[in-house]
């Protein structure tokens, strides 16, 4: 999964990628669907020790363009995964009272605490992509922002968050037939909004402001992971493997109380 994560002052740029890689998974998608059950259930069990050893926080940041599959990677990924120790966050257009504060004021009372796993469904990263492409901030403001999230993030990195922010990355084509689909089936009609139809004239703007805010905002604590997201099936398989090989890489090991169970009686 090392091939997803941006290396250091890598420059980054989305339309040179390939959202169709299938390079990591050698079989079929139904091969992919099973095998993504056995990653469930190890995820399951890495996030119950994560909270009985209850010393680190989790972030997981998704990023992407409008029908990336956010929603659907946070289902399939999380889908084994007990409710009560991980949180999903959304962040929609910001409210009244939100505008009035500063762009981090709403994210930093969704942070996690100790043994929890936050996801974000969008995150700060809107304040510097959403508010650039659409103009709802001078350059002046937003442009000051990649240091501030930076700084937020190492803030956040330094008192024992582990933060892994994840562009889902699909194609133009793909997202047509997304919409598409969306406005042909009934049950998926509720997600369909007239701003995604908008946001496509946009696109080209969208992968530069992306390209900048992911070349920008790529540190050692806090690194980006570029997934070739148009197969689905996949998506969810190297997600999964991502964050697995994150907790894991913190050898937890469940407490053990220091009392003398032996001699403990149940009344
Ligand atoms: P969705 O995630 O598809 O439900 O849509 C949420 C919408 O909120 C998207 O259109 C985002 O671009 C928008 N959004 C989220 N955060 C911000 C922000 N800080 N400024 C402007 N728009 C935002
Ligand atoms: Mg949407």
């Amino acid at each position: 999964m090392k091939a997803y994560k941006i290396a250091p002052n890598q420059n980054v740029d989305l339309s040179k990628i390939s959202a169709n890689d299938k390079d990591f998974f050698d079989g079929s998608k139904e091969e992919g669907i099973e095998y993504l059950l056995e990653l469930n259930h190890r995820l399951k069990d890495l996030q119950s020790k994560f909270f009985a050893v209850n010393d680190k926080k989790m972030i997981v940041i998704l990023q992407g363009m409008d029908t990336s599959g956010k929603d659907g990677t946070i289902r399939s990924v999380f889908h084994a995964v007990n409710p009560q120790g991980i949180k999903v966050e959304h962040f929609d257009v910001p409210s009244k009272i939100e505008l009035a504060h500063d762009y981090l004021w709403r994210i930093h009372k969704k942070v996690p605490a100790k043994g929890e796993i936050a996801i974000f469904n969008r995150s700060h990263y809107e304040d510097c992509i959403t508010v650039r492409v659409e103009n709802l901030m001078p350059k002046d403001i937003w442009s000051k922002r990649f240091e501030h999230i930076n700084s937020f993030e190492k803030m956040l990195a330094d008192e024992g968050t582990i933060i892994v922010k994840i562009f889902l990355h699909i194609d133009i084509d793909e997202q047509r037939s997304r919409i598409q689909k969306r406005i042909d089936n009934p049950k998926k009609r509720w997600k369909f909004h007239p701003k995604d139809l908008e946001s496509r004239y946009s696109w080209n703007d969208y992968v530069k402001a992306y390209n900048d805010a992911i070349n920008k905002t790529n540190t050692k604590y806090a690194p980006w992971y570029i997934i070739p997201a148009n197969a689905k099936w996949y998506r969810n398989i190297v997600v999964s493997k991502i964050l697995i090989n994150e907790l894991e890489k913190l050898d937890l090991t469940l407490p053990i109380p220091d009392y003398d169970f032996d001699n403990i009686i149940v009344p």
